[in-house]
Protein backbone atom coordinates (compact mmCIF):
# COMPACT_ATOMS: atom_id res chain seq x y z
CA UNK A 1 0.00 0.00 0.00
CA UNK A 2 1.74 3.31 -1.04
CA UNK A 3 2.23 5.95 1.63
CA UNK A 4 -0.45 9.22 1.50
CA UNK A 5 1.89 11.94 0.81
CA UNK A 6 2.52 14.99 2.76
CA UNK A 7 0.04 17.65 2.71
CA UNK A 8 1.67 20.37 3.15
CA UNK A 9 1.50 24.02 0.58
CA UNK A 10 5.33 25.10 0.56
CA UNK A 11 3.94 28.28 -0.66
CA UNK A 12 2.07 28.48 2.67
CA UNK A 13 5.75 29.16 4.12
CA UNK A 14 6.55 25.93 6.35
CA UNK A 15 7.50 26.02 9.99
CA UNK A 16 9.76 23.29 11.27
CA UNK A 17 10.38 21.90 14.44
CA UNK A 18 13.30 23.78 14.98
CA UNK A 19 10.99 27.34 14.96
CA UNK A 20 8.61 25.69 17.43
CA UNK A 21 10.70 24.19 19.78
CA UNK A 22 13.98 24.34 21.08
CA UNK A 23 15.81 20.97 20.50
CA UNK A 24 14.38 17.96 18.82
CA UNK A 25 13.78 16.11 22.36
CA UNK A 26 11.61 18.55 23.52
CA UNK A 27 9.43 18.00 19.95
CA UNK A 28 9.41 14.58 20.65
CA UNK A 29 8.48 14.51 24.14
CA UNK A 30 5.20 16.86 22.83
CA UNK A 31 4.95 14.33 20.31
CA UNK A 32 4.69 11.57 23.02
CA UNK A 33 2.59 13.63 25.02
CA UNK A 34 0.01 14.12 21.51
CA UNK A 35 0.03 10.38 21.50
CA UNK A 36 -0.98 9.81 24.99
CA UNK A 37 -4.13 11.96 24.46
CA UNK A 38 -5.30 10.55 21.43
CA UNK A 39 -4.84 6.77 23.04
CA UNK A 40 -7.06 8.03 25.60
CA UNK A 41 -9.30 9.41 23.76
CA UNK A 42 -9.92 6.26 20.93
CA UNK A 43 -10.55 4.14 24.35
CA UNK A 44 -13.56 6.44 24.81
CA UNK A 45 -14.57 6.24 21.87
CA UNK A 46 -14.30 2.34 21.96
CA UNK A 47 -16.62 2.47 25.28
CA UNK A 48 -18.81 4.41 23.47
CA UNK A 49 -19.18 2.22 20.57
CA UNK A 50 -19.46 -0.45 22.10
CA UNK A 51 -21.98 0.47 24.39
CA UNK A 52 -24.08 1.23 21.50
CA UNK A 53 -23.25 -1.47 19.74
CA UNK A 54 -24.70 -3.74 22.81
CA UNK A 55 -27.91 -2.06 22.95
CA UNK A 56 -28.56 -1.86 18.88
CA UNK A 57 -26.98 -5.31 17.84
CA UNK A 58 -26.58 -7.20 20.84
CA UNK A 59 -29.82 -7.07 22.25
CA UNK A 60 -29.24 -6.01 25.60
CA UNK A 61 -32.24 -6.15 28.05
CA UNK A 62 -34.54 -3.27 27.35
CA UNK A 63 -35.00 -3.00 31.25
CA UNK A 64 -31.35 -1.55 31.53
CA UNK A 65 -31.92 1.42 28.76
CA UNK A 66 -31.85 4.13 32.16
CA UNK A 67 -28.34 2.26 33.79
CA UNK A 68 -26.80 2.32 30.35
CA UNK A 69 -27.76 5.42 29.16
CA UNK A 70 -26.48 6.85 32.55
CA UNK A 71 -23.50 4.82 32.04
CA UNK A 72 -22.94 6.70 28.34
CA UNK A 73 -24.04 9.95 29.39
CA UNK A 74 -20.87 9.75 32.10
CA UNK A 75 -18.46 8.65 29.56
CA UNK A 76 -19.67 11.41 27.24
CA UNK A 77 -19.05 14.21 29.78
CA UNK A 78 -15.62 12.43 30.68
CA UNK A 79 -14.94 11.82 27.13
CA UNK A 80 -15.68 15.76 26.47
CA UNK A 81 -13.42 16.90 29.93
CA UNK A 82 -10.42 14.97 28.09
CA UNK A 83 -11.71 16.03 25.23
CA UNK A 84 -11.47 20.27 26.13
CA UNK A 85 -8.27 19.86 28.57
CA UNK A 86 -6.10 22.94 27.91
CA UNK A 87 -3.11 21.03 27.58
CA UNK A 88 -4.28 19.07 24.98
CA UNK A 89 -5.15 22.23 22.87
CA UNK A 90 -2.04 23.79 23.40
CA UNK A 91 -0.51 20.72 22.39
CA UNK A 92 -2.69 20.83 19.15
CA UNK A 93 -1.90 24.70 18.66
CA UNK A 94 1.34 24.03 18.75
CA UNK A 95 1.30 20.75 16.09
CA UNK A 96 -0.90 22.90 13.96
CA UNK A 97 1.60 25.36 13.12
CA UNK A 98 3.86 22.65 11.12
CA UNK A 99 4.03 22.17 8.09
CA UNK A 100 4.04 18.34 6.07
CA UNK A 101 4.43 16.40 9.14
CA UNK A 102 1.89 13.80 10.06
CA UNK A 103 1.11 15.14 13.90
CA UNK A 104 0.20 18.80 12.16
CA UNK A 105 -2.17 17.22 9.96
CA UNK A 106 -3.76 15.40 12.89
CA UNK A 107 -3.66 18.81 15.06
CA UNK A 108 -5.31 20.66 12.27
CA UNK A 109 -8.39 17.87 11.73
CA UNK A 110 -8.43 18.18 15.85
CA UNK A 111 -9.00 21.77 16.39
CA UNK A 112 -11.93 22.03 13.86
CA UNK A 113 -13.97 19.70 16.07
CA UNK A 114 -12.24 21.37 19.30
CA UNK A 115 -13.49 24.51 17.56
CA UNK A 116 -16.76 23.59 17.04
CA UNK A 117 -17.67 21.52 20.19
CA UNK A 118 -16.09 24.53 22.13
CA UNK A 119 -19.38 26.73 20.68
CA UNK A 120 -21.35 24.62 22.15
CA UNK A 121 -22.15 24.84 26.13
CA UNK A 122 -20.57 21.35 27.72
CA UNK A 123 -24.28 20.61 29.55
CA UNK A 124 -26.08 21.52 26.39
CA UNK A 125 -23.90 18.97 24.72
CA UNK A 126 -24.04 16.07 27.29
CA UNK A 127 -27.78 17.06 27.63
CA UNK A 128 -28.47 15.81 23.89
CA UNK A 129 -25.85 13.22 23.44
CA UNK A 130 -27.53 11.20 26.46
CA UNK A 131 -30.81 11.89 24.94
CA UNK A 132 -30.10 10.80 21.60
CA UNK A 133 -29.22 7.37 23.36
CA UNK A 134 -32.93 6.82 24.62
CA UNK A 135 -34.33 8.32 21.21
CA UNK A 136 -32.44 5.60 19.37
CA UNK A 137 -34.08 3.02 21.54
CA UNK A 138 -37.82 4.62 21.67
CA UNK A 139 -37.52 5.12 17.75
CA UNK A 140 -37.80 1.41 16.94
CA UNK A 141 -40.74 1.04 18.84
CA UNK A 142 -42.25 4.38 17.14
CA UNK A 143 -41.19 3.04 13.81
CA UNK A 144 -43.09 -1.04 14.50
CA UNK A 145 -46.66 0.57 15.22
CA UNK A 146 -46.21 3.97 12.82
CA UNK A 147 -46.60 6.18 15.85
CA UNK A 148 -46.02 9.25 15.16
CA UNK A 149 -47.64 11.19 17.39
CA UNK A 150 -46.12 9.44 20.25
CA UNK A 151 -42.48 10.00 18.99
CA UNK A 152 -42.97 13.83 17.53
CA UNK A 153 -41.96 15.44 20.82
CA UNK A 154 -38.36 13.75 20.22
CA UNK A 155 -38.32 15.35 16.95
CA UNK A 156 -39.09 18.44 18.31
CA UNK A 157 -36.62 18.26 20.98
CA UNK A 158 -33.99 16.84 18.39
CA UNK A 159 -34.48 19.27 15.54
CA UNK A 160 -34.95 22.60 18.40
CA UNK A 161 -31.66 21.59 19.40
CA UNK A 162 -30.06 21.01 16.52
CA UNK A 163 -31.06 24.65 15.04
CA UNK A 164 -29.96 26.38 18.80
CA UNK A 165 -26.39 24.59 18.14
CA UNK A 166 -26.19 26.27 14.84
CA UNK A 167 -26.68 29.54 16.00
CA UNK A 168 -23.76 28.72 18.84
CA UNK A 169 -21.62 27.27 15.76
CA UNK A 170 -22.20 29.83 13.47
CA UNK A 171 -22.97 29.65 9.92
CA UNK A 172 -22.14 32.04 6.67
CA UNK A 173 -25.83 31.80 4.97
CA UNK A 174 -28.10 28.97 6.20
CA UNK A 175 -28.21 27.41 9.60
CA UNK A 176 -28.51 24.06 8.34
CA UNK A 177 -24.90 24.85 6.55
CA UNK A 178 -23.33 24.24 10.19
CA UNK A 179 -25.16 20.62 10.40
CA UNK A 180 -23.98 19.96 6.66
CA UNK A 181 -20.30 21.17 7.23
CA UNK A 182 -19.81 18.37 9.94
CA UNK A 183 -20.84 15.57 7.74
CA UNK A 184 -19.24 17.05 4.24
CA UNK A 185 -16.88 19.80 4.76
CA UNK A 186 -17.11 22.61 2.18
CA UNK A 187 -20.47 21.55 1.18
CA UNK A 188 -23.35 24.42 1.88
CA UNK A 189 -27.43 24.78 1.18
CA UNK A 190 -26.23 27.02 -1.72
CA UNK A 191 -23.97 24.46 -3.41
CA UNK A 192 -26.56 21.39 -2.80
CA UNK A 193 -29.69 23.44 -3.91
CA UNK A 194 -27.68 23.57 -7.65
CA UNK A 195 -26.74 19.93 -7.40
CA UNK A 196 -30.03 18.67 -6.25
CA UNK A 197 -32.25 20.95 -8.78
CA UNK A 198 -29.78 19.64 -11.64
CA UNK A 199 -30.62 15.79 -10.32
CA UNK A 200 -34.76 17.27 -10.14
CA UNK A 201 -34.59 18.49 -13.65
CA UNK A 202 -33.14 15.00 -15.24
CA UNK A 203 -34.15 12.46 -13.23
CA UNK A 204 -37.92 13.23 -12.23
CA UNK A 205 -38.87 13.21 -16.43
CA UNK A 206 -36.90 10.32 -16.91
CA UNK A 207 -38.95 8.45 -13.94
CA UNK A 208 -41.98 9.56 -15.04
CA UNK A 209 -41.30 8.12 -18.45
CA UNK A 210 -40.27 4.95 -17.61
CA UNK A 211 -43.37 4.22 -15.24
CA UNK A 212 -45.54 5.34 -18.16
CA UNK A 213 -43.30 2.47 -19.88
CA UNK A 214 -44.24 -0.08 -17.45
CA UNK A 215 -47.87 0.55 -16.89
CA UNK A 216 -47.70 -1.24 -20.34
CA UNK A 217 -45.10 -3.42 -20.36
CA UNK A 218 -44.94 -4.75 -16.28
CA UNK A 219 -41.15 -6.22 -15.40
CA UNK A 220 -41.60 -10.14 -13.44
CA UNK A 221 -39.79 -10.43 -10.71
CA UNK A 222 -42.09 -11.97 -8.06
CA UNK A 223 -39.45 -15.03 -7.59
CA UNK A 224 -37.57 -12.35 -5.26
CA UNK A 225 -40.10 -12.81 -2.98
CA UNK A 226 -39.47 -16.43 -2.81
CA UNK A 227 -38.52 -17.74 0.87
CA UNK A 228 -35.18 -18.16 1.50
CA UNK A 229 -34.33 -19.29 5.34
CA UNK A 230 -32.49 -17.26 6.93
CA UNK A 231 -29.21 -19.59 7.38
CA UNK A 232 -28.87 -19.54 3.91
CA UNK A 233 -28.83 -16.00 3.04
CA UNK A 234 -26.40 -15.48 6.07
CA UNK A 235 -23.97 -18.34 4.69
CA UNK A 236 -24.57 -16.33 1.22
CA UNK A 237 -23.53 -13.13 3.18
CA UNK A 238 -20.14 -14.08 4.08
CA UNK A 239 -19.45 -15.37 0.33
CA UNK A 240 -19.97 -11.93 -0.68
CA UNK A 241 -18.07 -10.27 1.77
CA UNK A 242 -14.97 -12.96 1.09
CA UNK A 243 -15.48 -12.14 -2.87
CA UNK A 244 -15.60 -8.46 -2.39
CA UNK A 245 -12.37 -8.54 -0.39
CA UNK A 246 -13.73 -7.40 2.76
CA UNK A 247 -10.85 -8.88 5.78
CA UNK A 248 -13.03 -11.29 7.79
CA UNK A 249 -10.51 -11.77 10.37
CA UNK A 250 -10.73 -8.18 10.94
CA UNK A 251 -14.21 -7.92 11.27
CA UNK A 252 -17.80 -9.26 11.01
CA UNK A 253 -21.26 -9.31 10.07
CA UNK A 254 -24.26 -9.66 12.52
CA UNK A 255 -27.65 -8.92 12.35
CA UNK A 256 -29.70 -5.11 13.69
CA UNK A 257 -32.93 -3.49 12.67
CA UNK A 258 -31.46 -1.15 10.38
CA UNK A 259 -28.33 -2.14 8.71
CA UNK A 260 -24.97 0.03 9.25
CA UNK A 261 -21.29 -0.62 10.11
CA UNK A 262 -19.19 0.58 13.24
CA UNK A 263 -15.71 0.71 13.10
CA UNK A 264 -14.24 0.27 16.36
CA UNK A 265 -10.91 0.28 14.77
CA UNK A 266 -8.81 -0.47 11.83
CA UNK A 267 -8.56 -4.01 12.76
CA UNK A 268 -12.61 -4.07 14.50
CA UNK A 269 -14.83 -3.55 11.64
CA UNK A 270 -18.48 -4.56 12.55
CA UNK A 271 -21.25 -4.29 10.06
CA UNK A 272 -24.82 -5.16 10.32
CA UNK A 273 -27.75 -6.18 7.72
CA UNK A 274 -31.22 -7.13 8.33
CA UNK A 275 -32.72 -10.88 6.95
CA UNK A 276 -36.26 -10.43 5.67
CA UNK A 277 -36.97 -14.31 4.54
CA UNK A 278 -39.46 -13.12 1.49
CA UNK A 279 -37.04 -10.58 0.54
CA UNK A 280 -33.31 -12.28 0.18
CA UNK A 281 -31.71 -9.29 -2.41
CA UNK A 282 -32.76 -6.85 0.82
CA UNK A 283 -29.80 -8.41 2.51
CA UNK A 284 -27.92 -8.96 -0.28
CA UNK A 285 -27.44 -5.34 -1.41
CA UNK A 286 -27.27 -4.59 2.26
CA UNK A 287 -23.62 -6.30 2.65
CA UNK A 288 -22.90 -5.16 -0.26
CA UNK A 289 -23.36 -1.18 0.80
CA UNK A 290 -22.19 -2.06 4.48
CA UNK A 291 -19.15 -4.21 2.71
CA UNK A 292 -17.85 -1.11 1.16
CA UNK A 293 -17.89 0.80 3.53
CA UNK A 294 -15.84 -1.84 5.73
CA UNK A 295 -13.28 -2.32 3.31
CA UNK A 296 -13.04 1.71 3.11
CA UNK A 297 -12.40 1.90 6.74
CA UNK A 298 -10.25 -1.64 6.91
CA UNK A 299 -8.01 0.25 3.84
CA UNK A 300 -6.98 3.37 5.55
CA UNK A 301 -3.08 3.82 6.34
CA UNK A 302 -2.14 2.22 9.22
CA UNK A 303 -0.16 4.83 10.66
CA UNK A 304 -3.72 6.99 11.01
CA UNK A 305 -4.95 4.09 12.81
CA UNK A 306 -6.91 5.88 16.23
CA UNK A 307 -5.21 9.44 15.92
CA UNK A 308 -8.48 11.01 14.40
CA UNK A 309 -7.17 10.94 10.90
CA UNK A 310 -8.67 7.14 10.06
CA UNK A 311 -11.90 6.72 8.94
CA UNK A 312 -13.11 8.11 5.94
CA UNK A 313 -12.84 11.72 4.31
CA UNK A 314 -16.36 12.39 5.06
CA UNK A 315 -19.72 10.91 4.58
CA UNK A 316 -20.49 11.11 1.25
CA UNK A 317 -16.98 10.15 0.57
CA UNK A 318 -17.83 7.08 2.61
CA UNK A 319 -21.15 6.80 0.52
CA UNK A 320 -19.66 6.50 -2.74
CA UNK A 321 -17.86 3.27 -1.21
CA UNK A 322 -20.89 2.02 -0.37
CA UNK A 323 -22.61 2.52 -2.94
CA UNK A 324 -19.51 1.79 -5.49
CA UNK A 325 -20.16 -1.79 -4.07
CA UNK A 326 -23.87 -2.02 -4.22
CA UNK A 327 -25.11 -0.74 -7.32
CA UNK A 328 -21.88 -0.27 -9.85
CA UNK A 329 -20.82 -3.56 -8.88
CA UNK A 330 -23.69 -5.40 -7.19
CA UNK A 331 -25.64 -5.00 -9.98
CA UNK A 332 -23.61 -5.29 -12.69
CA UNK A 333 -24.10 -8.66 -14.90
CA UNK A 334 -20.62 -9.02 -14.89
CA UNK A 335 -20.55 -9.49 -11.14
CA UNK A 336 -22.99 -12.13 -11.29
CA UNK A 337 -22.26 -14.21 -14.12
CA UNK A 338 -19.83 -16.38 -11.89
CA UNK A 339 -21.61 -16.13 -8.86
CA UNK A 340 -25.13 -16.17 -9.80
CA UNK A 341 -24.80 -20.12 -10.01
CA UNK A 342 -23.61 -19.84 -6.52
CA UNK A 343 -26.23 -18.37 -5.37
CA UNK A 344 -28.79 -20.68 -7.32
CA UNK A 345 -27.11 -23.67 -5.55
CA UNK A 346 -26.76 -22.12 -1.54
CA UNK A 347 -30.69 -21.25 -1.80
CA UNK A 348 -31.95 -24.50 -4.51
CA UNK A 349 -34.86 -25.19 -5.28
CA UNK A 350 -35.76 -21.52 -5.02
CA UNK A 351 -34.24 -19.58 -8.11
CA UNK A 352 -33.54 -22.65 -10.00
CA UNK A 353 -35.50 -21.98 -12.87
CA UNK A 354 -34.98 -18.41 -13.75
CA UNK A 355 -31.77 -17.76 -15.59
CA UNK A 356 -29.26 -14.84 -15.03
CA UNK A 357 -30.22 -12.78 -17.22
CA UNK A 358 -33.79 -12.21 -15.31
CA UNK A 359 -32.47 -12.14 -12.57
CA UNK A 360 -30.05 -9.25 -13.66
CA UNK A 361 -33.00 -7.61 -15.04
CA UNK A 362 -35.38 -7.96 -11.86
CA UNK A 363 -32.55 -6.48 -9.78
CA UNK A 364 -31.96 -3.25 -11.66
CA UNK A 365 -35.41 -3.07 -12.48
CA UNK A 366 -36.99 0.85 -11.50
CA UNK A 367 -39.94 1.33 -9.20
CA UNK A 368 -41.25 4.07 -7.43
CA UNK A 369 -40.99 2.61 -3.84
CA UNK A 370 -41.61 3.90 -0.14
CA UNK A 371 -38.50 2.69 1.47
CA UNK A 372 -34.98 4.60 1.14
CA UNK A 373 -32.58 1.37 1.91
CA UNK A 374 -34.63 -0.68 -0.58
CA UNK A 375 -35.12 1.87 -3.25
CA UNK A 376 -33.40 1.37 -6.87
CA UNK A 377 -30.41 3.09 -7.99
CA UNK A 378 -32.49 5.45 -9.82
CA UNK A 379 -35.31 6.26 -7.37
CA UNK A 380 -32.82 6.68 -4.51
CA UNK A 381 -31.53 10.06 -4.93
CA UNK A 382 -35.23 11.24 -4.75
CA UNK A 383 -35.79 9.79 -1.59
CA UNK A 384 -32.80 12.00 -0.04
CA UNK A 385 -34.15 14.90 -1.95
CA UNK A 386 -37.52 14.40 -0.01
CA UNK A 387 -35.39 14.35 3.27
CA UNK A 388 -33.22 17.27 2.17
CA UNK A 389 -36.17 19.46 1.39
CA UNK A 390 -37.65 18.19 5.15
CA UNK A 391 -34.54 19.61 6.96
CA UNK A 392 -33.95 22.29 5.13
CA UNK A 393 -37.29 23.43 5.62
CA UNK A 394 -37.49 22.60 8.98
CA UNK A 395 -33.91 24.97 9.85
CA UNK A 396 -35.73 27.77 7.80
CA UNK A 397 -38.53 27.19 10.08
CA UNK A 398 -41.02 27.34 7.26
CA UNK A 399 -42.40 23.70 8.49
CA UNK A 400 -43.22 22.67 11.77
CA UNK A 401 -42.95 19.01 13.16
CA UNK A 402 -46.49 18.70 13.57
CA UNK A 403 -46.67 18.97 9.71
CA UNK A 404 -44.00 16.48 8.74
CA UNK A 405 -45.87 14.19 8.09
CA UNK A 406 -48.17 15.65 5.43
CA UNK A 407 -45.42 17.66 3.91
CA UNK A 408 -43.41 14.47 3.51
CA UNK A 409 -46.43 12.41 2.13
CA UNK A 410 -46.71 15.42 -0.64
CA UNK A 411 -42.83 15.48 -1.60
CA UNK A 412 -43.32 11.45 -2.01
CA UNK A 413 -45.99 12.06 -4.59
CA UNK A 414 -44.68 14.77 -6.36
CA UNK A 415 -41.20 12.98 -6.50
CA UNK A 416 -42.19 9.60 -6.95
CA UNK A 417 -45.79 8.97 -7.40
CA UNK A 418 -46.31 6.93 -4.45
CA UNK A 419 -47.74 7.85 -0.73
CA UNK A 420 -47.13 5.92 2.42
CA UNK A 421 -49.92 3.87 4.23
CA UNK A 422 -48.23 4.26 7.42
CA UNK A 423 -45.76 6.70 9.37
CA UNK A 424 -43.50 3.55 9.85
CA UNK A 425 -42.91 2.77 6.15
CA UNK A 426 -43.18 7.28 5.52
CA UNK A 427 -41.92 9.75 8.16
CA UNK A 428 -40.34 7.28 11.05
CA UNK A 429 -38.46 4.90 8.76
CA UNK A 430 -35.16 6.26 9.01
CA UNK A 431 -32.87 5.91 12.49
CA UNK A 432 -31.48 9.46 11.25
CA UNK A 433 -33.36 12.16 12.94
CA UNK A 434 -33.72 9.66 16.25
CA UNK A 435 -29.85 9.75 16.25
CA UNK A 436 -29.29 13.04 15.51
CA UNK A 437 -27.98 12.57 12.70
CA UNK A 438 -28.95 15.76 11.11
CA UNK A 439 -27.54 16.83 7.70
CA UNK A 440 -26.16 13.66 6.98
CA UNK A 441 -28.64 12.63 4.09
CA UNK A 442 -27.73 14.89 1.53
CA UNK A 443 -24.50 12.82 1.69
CA UNK A 444 -26.07 9.60 0.37
CA UNK A 445 -27.16 11.54 -3.00
CA UNK A 446 -23.78 13.14 -3.44
CA UNK A 447 -22.13 9.58 -2.47
CA UNK A 448 -23.69 8.48 -5.65
CA UNK A 449 -22.62 11.00 -7.68
CA UNK A 450 -18.84 10.96 -6.65
CA UNK A 451 -18.77 7.06 -6.78
CA UNK A 452 -19.83 7.58 -10.26
CA UNK A 453 -17.06 10.08 -11.35
CA UNK A 454 -14.33 8.08 -9.17
CA UNK A 455 -15.31 5.23 -11.76
CA UNK A 456 -15.35 6.88 -14.94
CA UNK A 457 -11.68 7.18 -14.10
CA UNK A 458 -10.91 3.87 -12.76
CA UNK A 459 -12.02 2.49 -15.65
CA UNK A 460 -9.45 4.43 -17.84
CA UNK A 461 -6.74 2.32 -15.98
CA UNK A 462 -8.53 -1.00 -14.51
CA UNK A 463 -10.66 -3.11 -16.62
CA UNK A 464 -13.42 -3.14 -13.98
CA UNK A 465 -15.73 -5.39 -16.27
CA UNK A 466 -12.89 -7.78 -16.98
CA UNK A 467 -12.00 -8.05 -13.02
CA UNK A 468 -15.76 -8.29 -11.75
CA UNK A 469 -16.26 -11.14 -14.04
CA UNK A 470 -13.61 -13.14 -12.69
CA UNK A 471 -15.00 -12.36 -8.96
CA UNK A 472 -11.38 -10.89 -8.44
CA UNK A 473 -11.14 -7.36 -6.78
CA UNK A 474 -7.29 -7.35 -6.53
CA UNK A 475 -6.94 -4.53 -9.06
CA UNK A 476 -10.22 -2.91 -7.94
CA UNK A 477 -8.96 -2.68 -4.61
CA UNK A 478 -5.66 -1.22 -5.45
CA UNK A 479 -6.99 1.46 -7.32
CA UNK A 480 -9.47 2.38 -4.43
CA UNK A 481 -6.90 2.03 -1.71
CA UNK A 482 -4.38 4.48 -3.29
CA UNK A 483 -6.60 7.14 -4.23
CA UNK A 484 -9.50 6.72 -1.94
CA UNK A 485 -8.99 4.75 1.39
CA UNK A 486 -5.32 4.63 2.19
CA UNK A 487 -5.65 8.53 2.67
CA UNK A 488 -8.38 8.26 5.78
CA UNK A 489 -9.07 12.28 6.66
CA UNK A 490 -6.53 12.95 5.53
CA UNK A 491 -7.33 14.60 2.32
CA UNK A 492 -10.63 16.84 2.33
CA UNK A 493 -13.91 15.72 0.11
CA UNK A 494 -12.90 18.17 -2.41
CA UNK A 495 -9.06 17.42 -2.67
CA UNK A 496 -9.67 13.94 -2.42
CA UNK A 497 -12.13 13.51 -5.60
CA UNK A 498 -10.08 16.44 -7.79
CA UNK A 499 -6.78 14.78 -7.09
CA UNK A 500 -8.28 10.81 -7.83
CA UNK A 501 -9.88 11.79 -11.06
CA UNK A 502 -7.94 14.84 -12.03
CA UNK A 503 -11.09 17.26 -12.44
CA UNK A 504 -13.06 18.69 -9.73
CA UNK A 505 -16.45 16.77 -8.56
CA UNK A 506 -18.91 17.23 -11.49
CA UNK A 507 -22.89 15.92 -11.01
CA UNK A 508 -22.51 14.91 -15.28
CA UNK A 509 -20.78 11.87 -14.68
CA UNK A 510 -23.39 10.84 -12.40
CA UNK A 511 -26.58 12.13 -14.29
CA UNK A 512 -25.00 10.49 -17.52
CA UNK A 513 -24.82 7.10 -15.80
CA UNK A 514 -28.09 7.45 -14.92
CA UNK A 515 -29.32 8.22 -17.92
CA UNK A 516 -27.58 6.06 -20.48
CA UNK A 517 -28.19 3.13 -18.44
CA UNK A 518 -32.26 3.61 -18.01
CA UNK A 519 -32.97 5.25 -21.56
CA UNK A 520 -30.80 1.77 -22.53
CA UNK A 521 -32.86 -0.56 -20.44
CA UNK A 522 -36.28 0.94 -21.15
CA UNK A 523 -35.88 2.25 -24.65
CA UNK A 524 -36.55 5.68 -24.10
ZN1 LIG B 1 -24.08 3.80 3.93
Amino acid sequence: MERPESISDPAAGVLTGNDLWHSPEERLNDQDKLYEFLEVLSAYRLAMNTINWDQTVSGAPAAGVGFRSKGYGVLTREHYRFLMAPEFRALLEKFSLEGGTLEGDIAKEWLIELNRIEKIPKDDYTEFMTYLSKSEVEWEEAKRTGDFEGFKSHYKIIFDTARKFSEYIGYDQHPYDAWIEMFEPGMTVEKLDRFFGELRAEIVPLLSGIREKLSVNPQRYDFLARAIPKEKQEAFSGRLLEVIGFDLSRGFLRESEHPFTNAMSIDDVRMTTHYYEREFISSIFSVLHEGGHGIYEQNVDRMLANTGLDGGASSAVHESQSRMFENAFGRSKAFWTKLYGEMQAEFSPALDDIPLEEFIEAINRVESTLIRIEADELTYSLHIMVRYELEKAIFEGSLEIEDLPEAWNRLMREYLGVEPAHHGEGILQDVHWAAGLIGYFPSYALGNAYASQLLHFMKQEVDVERSLRALDFGDILEWLTLHVHSHGKRLKPEKLIEAATGTPFDPWYYIQDLKTKYQERYGI
